[in-house]
This record gives C-alpha cells, sequence and structure tokens, in this order.
C-alpha cells in the first residue's frame, strides 16, 4: 500500500488513522481521490471547499472505530463503498465481537483499496444482487448451523472467529497452512468471486484456466473429501502454492489469485518506500532489487515476480532475526508463476474493458 500524509501537516500517517499524531486534526480516507484529508476536530460534517466539492462526514462504522472512509453528506446509506459491502455484521454490543468485527473491517478496506488500484468492478450485491458482492461476517454462538468461511454467488461468508489470534493460530496448525491472516482470507474469496466474472463467461479465458488449473467441472464435493481424507499430494510443492490449492481447481485459483494481491500489495509497500535490496557482500545478482516501480502499473509479472524473490528473502530474514514467521513462507515455482501471470492478464482484460 503507498504511504499516505496528513491532509494538514503532510506528517506520513497509516491508512487507519482517524487522528493525526503531529498535528492532532482528525483524519478521514477519501476513497474518491485516494488521499488523507485532515478534518477539523469536533464537527460531525466538514465543508473542504476544495473543487465545489458538496459536505463530507465520516462513514457511519466510524462510530464504531471500523471506519475511516469519508462520504458526501447526502449519502443516502450513511455507510461507504467498503461497509456498503456489508450484508451482516456480528452483535455489536458485544465488546469482544465488536474488537473481532473492527480486526475484519480493516482486512476488508485494504481489500477495497487493492481492488480500486487493480481497476476491478467493486459493486455491491444489495444494488447489483447478480453481479454484486457482500459480505456476512457471522458468529458461530449466533448461527443455527457451523459456521463455514467461503464464498456463493457474490457472497462471502467469513467467520468472525477467524479475528480471534488464538483461535486463527489453532486453525492454522490443524489445517498444516504455512499462513493464515484475516487479509489472506478475504484476498483467497473474493478471487472465487472474480472468477465468477472474469473467467466463466469467456470460452477462451475459460480454457486457458483448464490448461492451467485443471478442470473445474471435477466434482468440488468429492474433492474436499478427499482432500480432508488424504491431504495433498506427494510432490504438490512443484505446481502448487499451497496445500490447499492442490485440492481443486477453483482453489488453486483462489489461492493464486490471493497470492497476486499479496505479491502486489508487498511490492507497492516496497515501492512507497523506495526500498532497496542489495547486499554488498554477495555477487549474486539475483539478490539485488530496488523497487523503483509501481507494480499497479507494471503489466510485466516478470519484473513483478523477479522483484519479488530478493524483497521477500531480505524481509523473512528480518523477521527470522526477531523471531517473528516468515513474512512471505512461499517459494514460487514455474508452474505458479504461469498461473500468476495468467490472473495477471485475466486482471488487465478486465480493466481494459
Ligand atoms: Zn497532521
Ligand atoms: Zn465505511
Ligand atoms: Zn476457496
Amino acid at each position: 500500500m503507498k504511504i499516505y500524509h496528513c491532509g494538514h501537516c503532510h506528517y506520513p500517517v497509516y491508512f487507519e488513522n482517524v487522528v493525526c499524531n503531529n498535528c492532532g486534526n482528525w483524519l478521514g480516507y477519501s476513497s474518491e481521490d485516494d488521499r488523507m484529508l485532515a478534518l477539523t476536530p469536533g464537527q460531525t460534517e466538514w465543508n473542504l471547499s476544495t473543487g465545489g466539492q458538496s459536505p463530507i462526514k465520516y462513514c457511519n462504522n466510524h462510530q464504531h472505530e471500523a471506519c475511516n472512509w469519508m462520504i458526501p453528506s447526502s449519502d443516502p446509506t450513511g455507510l461507504c463503498d467498503a461497509c456498503d459491502l456489508n450484508r451482516t455484521v456480528p452483535n455489536l454490543s458485544d465488546p469482544e465481537k465488536l474488537r473481532e468485527w473492527q480486526e475484519l473491517e480493516q482486512a476488508k478496506h485494504r481489500l477495497v483499496y487493492a481492488l480500486y488500484r487493480l481497476g476491478l468492478p467493486v459493486r455491491d450485491k444489495m444494488t447489483h444482487p447478480n453481479r454484486g458482492l457482500a459480505f456476512d461476517f457471522l458468529a458461530t454462538e449466533d448461527a443455527d448451523e457451523p459456521v463455514m468461511t467461503g464464498h456463493d454467488e457474490g457472497l462471502i461468508t467469513l467467520n468472525v472467529n477467524e479475528a480471534d489470534s488464538v483461535n486463527r493460530e489453532a486453525t492454522r496448525i490443524q489445517m498444516h497452512e504455512k499462513y493464515r491472516t484475516l487479509i489472506g482470507h478475504f484476498r483467497h474469496e473474493v478471487g472465487h468471486y472474480y472468477w465468477d466474472h472474469l473467467v466463466a463467461p469467456k470460452p477462451q479465458v475459460l480454457e486457458e484456466f483448464r490448461r492451467l488449473f485443471g478442470d473445474e467441472r471435477a466434482d468440488y464435493g468429492e474433492a474436499l473429501e478427499q482432500h480432508y481424507k488424504d491431504g495433498a499430494p506427494n510432490g504438490w510443492e512443484r505446481n502448487y502454492i499451497s496445500e490447499y490449492a492442490t485440492m481443486h481447481p477453483w482453489e488453486d485459483w483462489a489461492e493464486t489469485w490471493a497470492h497476486y494481491l499479496h505479491l502486489m500489495d508487498m511490492l507497492e509497500t516496497a515501492y512507497a518506500f523506495g526500498m532497496t535490496v542489495n547486499p554488498p557482500t554477495t555477487p549474486d545478482v539475483i539478490m539485488r532489487v530496488e523497487a523503483d516501480f509501481n507494480p499497479y502499473q507494471q503489466r510485466d509479472m516478470e519484473k513483478i515476480l523477479k522483484a519479488c524473490v530478493p524483497l521477500t528473502f531480505a524481509i523473512n530474514s528480518l523477521n527470522r532475526g526477531m523471531g517473528r514467521p516468515d513474512l512471505y513462507p512461499f517459494v514460487i515455482n514455474d508452474s505458479v508463476r504461469a498461473k500468476l501471470e495468467y490472473v495477471n492478464r485475466v486482471i488487465a482484460e478486465a480493466r481494459n474493458n
């Protein structure tokens, strides 16, 4: 993600900040012009008098500390484009559920940011029942049946308990996963949604999909059962990014898509900070990188991947020094490269249309 600056004093701030630590102004994110606005504290509505804009206010979820996006005061829903996607949120009178939902919202807002950067359509399902996207954030305690994280025709369900880090880590170990995060869930599930719209309806794109990922007409229920019974096949590392990707072509796609979003975000951040990896002691040119390009404006997937390898090696090394898990604990093999290159092309095509 890029670096934002306070609209008043230009101090660097995080995407989620609601107050500038330097000048004390309140902050609100304008998704329309992708910048952080500085707001006079204590008001409920602001007139920023730039280019005849109408008055603006915070998205309603600001009161729950779940959103810092700004909307026109006249907006009929009272919610920003990211919060408009919510169909169900947990019981906010329960402090634990509120905290978990805030974590989910942080990840979801970062997802929406990336979808905008990729130029992908973000439509809410309530307004566009057939082509839109919606989220159900459900807690096990509030549901009649087990809450399964997943996607179904634009509706993404996420189990709120995933936002509990103890619970998530226990699941990660139980599922033999190298990585399990909220942002990872969002990136994966939204991949299923875009498959329905960017791959399925286009015969040529679908044909290439089957060549790279396999035939998605294979029975999903059977594949799921077999995966949980037998696990990933031996040697899966040669063709897949994760064990879960081996389950069914749809899951391979969603995993690859999620990794595409991981890599783009990492590289945009590296670019924003002007990061250079250039170890002086090694003659190994593979270890040199200057993140001198914005990946969202870079169509050459090979260039993106070339920059990611030394970058992740360097950051993994920093993390190991602090006793933290690797930032990016994956190896990108040739088969995954080809799949990522395909995802890149599918998105570029969607952007051009
Ligand atoms: Zn400031
Ligand atoms: Zn919002
Ligand atoms: Zn999936």
